[in-house]
C-alpha cells in the first residue's frame, strides 16, 4: 500500500464497500443488469464475494466500479444522448480517491474517446491538479454529471441529469470521497440542486451527502475567460488548505 494522503481512510472505507459489491451481486443473481430505480435486494445471507485477506482494497473498489460501468454502458434511458453517443463517458481516476471532481457532460473528444476531460479544458484541468495541486491526475477521480454526450453540446436537461443521477451516486459511494470539486455551474447546481449562479457558490464549502464540496469555474469558462483564473486559483487553494495540503 503506497503511503501518502489517498491510504489515509481506506480502512474505513472496507465495510461500506464490501456492502457494495456484496449488494451489486444480489443485484447481478436476480437478473438486474440495467438498473432504474434501484430495487432493494436483501444482501445474501452468505456473501457472494469476500475479498480474499491480502487483497489489495482498490481491487475491490475497481470491481464495484466496473459494474457500474456495465449498467452505464448498456443504459439508454436518456433516449436522445443513446442514440446519439459513440461512448459513454463513465469517469476516470484514482477508485480511493479523497477528492472527485464533477463536471457537466462529455464534449465531442470525451464522447469519441470515451473519457472525461480531454482536450484543451482537459489540459488546463491536469494543469490545475499536478502543477498547482502538485497532486497526480490519476490519484483523484474525475467524472460528469452526465455520462453521455448531449448533442451539439447543449446543457443537460433536468430529466437527464436526474437519470444520470444514480451512475453518479454509485460511484461515489464506492469511492467514498472526502471532497467534490463541481467545476462550472451546471455541475455546481445539478450536484447541490439550487438555481444560485456559480458566483454565489464558489468561494466556499457545501455539503453533500457528508462529502465537502467546493465549487469554481469549468476549465472551459477559463479558456474563453482568463480573468477567471484568478479566483479559480482562490478557491483551489482553499480546497488544498481544507485538504491539509
Ligand atoms: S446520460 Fe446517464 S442516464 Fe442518460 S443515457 Fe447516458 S448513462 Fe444513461
Amino acid at each position: 500500500m503506497p503511503a501518502g494522503p489517498y491510504t489515509v481512510g481506506m480502512m474505513q472505507k472496507t465495510q461500506a464497500v464490501r456492502a457494495m459489491v456484496q449488494r451489486l451481486e444480489s443485484l447481478q443473481r436476480a437478473g438486474v443488469t440495467h438498473l432504474g430505480k434501484v430495487p432493494q435486494v436483501e444482501p445474501a445471507a452468505t456473501p457472494a464475494i469476500e475479498p480474499a485477506r491480502d487483497q489489495p482494497q482498490s481491487d475491490v473498489q475497481t470491481a464495484a466500479l466496473a459494474a457500474v460501468a456495465r449498467d452505464v454502458a448498456a443504459c439508454t434511458r436518456c433516449a436522445e444522448l443513446a442514440r446519439t453517443r459513440k461512448h459513454t463517458v463513465f469517469g476516470a481516476g484514482s477508485p480511493h480517491a479523497r477528492l472527485v471532481f464533477v463536471g457537466e457532460a462529455p464534449g465531442v473528444d470525451e464522447d469519441r474517446q470515451g473519457e472525461p476531460f480531454i482536450g484543451r479544458a482537459g489540459k488546463l484541468l491536469t494543469d490545475i491538479i499536478e502543477k498547482g495541486m502538485k497532486l497526480r491526475r490519476k490519484d483523484v477521480y474525475i467524472m460528469n454529471i452526465l455520462r453521455c454526450r448531449p448533442p451539439g453540446n447543449r446543457n443537460p436537461l433536468p430529466a437527464e441529469a436526474a437519470n444520470c443521477r444514480e451512475f453518479l451516486d454509485r460511484q461515489l459511494a464506492v469511492i467514498q470521497p472526502e471532497f467534490i470539486c463541481c467545476l462550472g455551474a451546471v455541475a455546481a447546481q445539478n450536484l447541490l440542486e439550487t438555481t444560485a449562479p456559480i458566483g454565489r457558490l464558489r468561494g466556499r464549502f457545501h455539503d453533500y451527502r457528508g462529502i465537502k464540496v467546493l465549487c469554481t469555474y469549468h476549465p472551459a469558462y477559463l479558456l474563453r475567460n482568463p480573468a477567471a483564473k484568478k479566483p479559480t486559483w482562490d478557491d483551489i487553494k482553499l480546497l488544498m488548505a481544507e485538504m491539509g495540503g
